[in-house]
């Protein structure tokens, strides 16, 4: 592969060769024509340079051609319009200086049209279509090899006209995104007290959550010019191809400065380095080498901004989020009831709606669907609608159009019932008062039921406050509760479990099975680790592998019980003591479907 790439290289090379060495050759004969002017011919006859004069008359009489050539051996030559007056002109200068150029006059040519103009044009034409041919070739088929412009940058220069106002919900985002805005469109004011503004910003999210729609508002707000390119326009066959289109692409950004640079998946060529399977993966790489070594390149107050967009920030070369490049991340999340309504309204604008739909209805049972998801639905509910020759959308439309969009295709927006939604409600506000009461953990930071797209039904995110070396024993209790938190409230509510809280129940053995076992945490088991590190093993039996007798595995069994037990009953008696605050939190969780900090502590305070 490598090879053969290398020996098409050498034909492109060849190629171009030939083909530039063409064109200089050519213009190379115009340009001698015309330094040569018709007053030095008549200086160097004078001078008596001239040995003898050839007059080559074109096609088209009585324009031509006339030669001179020196006593030295070197030829000139000019054009001119009436070839007869060179003859009169070389009678006189004879006659002049009492001498005798000879003059040969030469046929008119009758294939000369074909040598002159037509061959070359051919040659070039053959040329050019070997090139476009093996271009074609090399691409499989695919991107449209214009020869022009193959190193360039693929972005595309554009002035946005989206405006912030037409991206729905996002609050938080958009505030972050604010100070880009106003930087871009008055940068002085930021230098004049010397702010450093981000040169790089990283939208992360799941897909069709807005990230590009975001991205062009930002442009559009700030009124600059905007380089969108994809990460997947940089991967070419060619090596060096994609490092070749970032260098063009910052060049052109820094002449239009100050402007914004959009690169939507950067996952394609950011990639993490040297994972690749195989040996192909130098281009990407080279690429990625280039686009860091562009970013360290231009200093934060050029004028530029890189906004960049993935769905797999998990995947990305760690060097790209070092400081001095994207060092902002903005997370943008799928939206939350408020959220969705305000981008159902926006989306309704161009759609005329019934007075029998309810927009506030629909964003409630549409948890866990993106911008994108409920574009499309209003989009279903439109074709519906034309469908039966209506010209607006009625509820039922939509009822339609849900069914098709929740049930078709393999959705990750599933849906999800009002049950469900109760259930995840209880039991994350369960792990958020524990969260909250217990005084080794770290402060509530968000309490979602949205779905995430890895399948959990919501969660609950500590705001860690503290790097701590050391885990204490109290802090690996309270841990444990914090992880049964959510199973007890859906007991203490639904007098019934689910399966939803198996993760949990795993967690919270795991703690308790190590503080036995490697940490000397029981008292009846002593400061032994038990643990040989061996017990993961597949395929072989754990008897086997542990350093310990039947009795010893039982005693680490029940005391692993026991000590799940005691933070199961701990737990379950400050969930009861806040049960009141569980009903609120979880009330709150259903209305809003994500909650702050604020939001969560303002529940203690009434
Ligand atoms: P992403 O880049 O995150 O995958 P896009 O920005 O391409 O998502 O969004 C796809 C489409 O979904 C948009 O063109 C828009 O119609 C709709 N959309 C997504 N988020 C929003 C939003 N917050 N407000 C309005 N429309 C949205
Ligand atoms: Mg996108
Ligand atoms: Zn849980």
């Amino acid at each position: 592969m490598l090879k053969r790439r290398s020996n098409n290289m050498f034909w492109y090379l060849l190629i171009v060769g030939a083909f530039i060495s063409c064109i200089l050759w050519m213009n190379n004969l115009n340009s001698q024509a015309t330094q040569y002017t018709k007053n030095d011919f008549i200086q160097d006859v004078n001078a008596g340079e001239v040995e003898r004069v050839v007059l080559a008359p074109s096609k088209d009489v009585p324009t031509g051609t006339v030669y001179a050539y020196a006593k030295s051996g070197e030829g000139y030559s000019f054009h001119v319009t009436d070839i007869s007056q060179i003859e009169d002109l070389i009678t006189e200068l004879n006659a002049a200086n009492a001498v005798n150029v000879p003059v040969y006059v030469r046929a008119i040519p009758e294939e000369s049209w074909f040598v002159n103009q037509l061959l070359p044009l051919l040659i070039v034409a053959a040329l050019v279509m070997l090139f476009f041919g093996m271009m074609n070739a090399q691409q499989n088929g695919g991107a449209n090899g214009k020869m022009m412009d193959f190193g360039k940058s693929r972005a595309r220069k554009s002035e946005s006209d989206t405006k912030l106002q037409d991206v729905a919900g996002l609050k938080e985002e958009k505030e972050d995104l604010e100070e880009i805005i106003e930087f871009l469109k008055n940068p002085s004011k930021f230098t004049q007290v010397g702010a450093r503004i981000p040169k790089g910003v990283l939208l992360e999210g799941p897909p069709g959550t807005g990230k590009t729609l975001l991205a062009k508002a930002i442009a559009g707000e700030a009124g600059v010019p905007f380089f969108t390119v994809s990460g997947s326009d940089f991967m070419e066959m060619f090596v060096g191809v994609g490092a070749s289109r970032v260098r063009d692409l910052f060049e052109d950004a820094k002449k239009n400065a100050p402007c914004i640079i959009f690169i939507d998946e950067i996952d394609a060529v950011a990639r993490k380095r040297g994972t690749g399977m195989g040996g192909g993966h130098d281009e990407r790489e080279q690429t990625l080498n280039q686009l860091l070594v562009e970013m360290d390149g231009f200093t934060a107050n050029t004028g530029i901004i890189v906004l960049a967009a993935t769905n797999r920030v998990d995947i990305l070369d760690p060097a790209i989020l070092r400081p001095g490049r994207f060092d902002r991340k903005i997370t943008v999340n799928r939206p939350d009831v408020g959220g969705r309504y305000d981008i159902l309204k926006v989306h309704a604008k161009t759609r005329p709606l019934g007075d029998d739909v309810d927009l506030n209805q629909v964003a409630q049972t549409t948890v866990g669907f993106t911008g994108a998801d409920l574009e499309n639905l209003l989009n279903e509910a439109s074709i519906r609608a034309a469908m039966d020759d209506r010209k607006y959308i009625l509820q039922s439309d939509i009822q339609k159009a849900f069914i098709k969009v929740g049930i078709g295709s393999e959705k990750k927006s599933r849906v999800i019932s009002d049950k469900e939604k109760r259930i995840t409600a209880y039991h994350e506000a369960g792990h958020a008062i524990l969260f909250h009461v217990l005084p080794d953990m770290d402060p509530v930071y968000t309490v979602s039921i949205i779905p995430t797209g890895t399948g959990a039904a919501g969660y609950t995110m500590p705001l860690p406050e503290k790097d701590e070396m050391f885990l204490t024993k109290g802090k690996m209790k309270q841990d444990i509760m914090v992880s049964l938190g959510g199973r007890i409230a859906e007991e203490l509510i639904f007098g019934d479990i689910t399966t939803g809280a198996s993760s949990d129940i795993q967690k919270a053995t795991m703690r308790a099975r190590s503080m036995v076992t490697r940490f000397g945490m029981s008292e009846k088991l002593g400061l032994i680790n038990y643990d040989d590190g061996q017990e993961v093993f597949i395929g072989r039996d754990f008897g086997q592998t542990r350093s310990y007798g039947e009795e010893t595995a039982n005693a680490i069994d029940d005391e692993v019980r026991s000590i799940v037990q005691k933070c199961y009953e701990e737990a379950k008696e400050i969930i009861l003591k806040h049960e009141n605050i569980l009903h609120k939190c979880a009330d709150l969780l259903l209305e809003k479907e994500r909650i702050t900090r604020e939001e969560f502590e303002g529940l203690w305070e009434a």
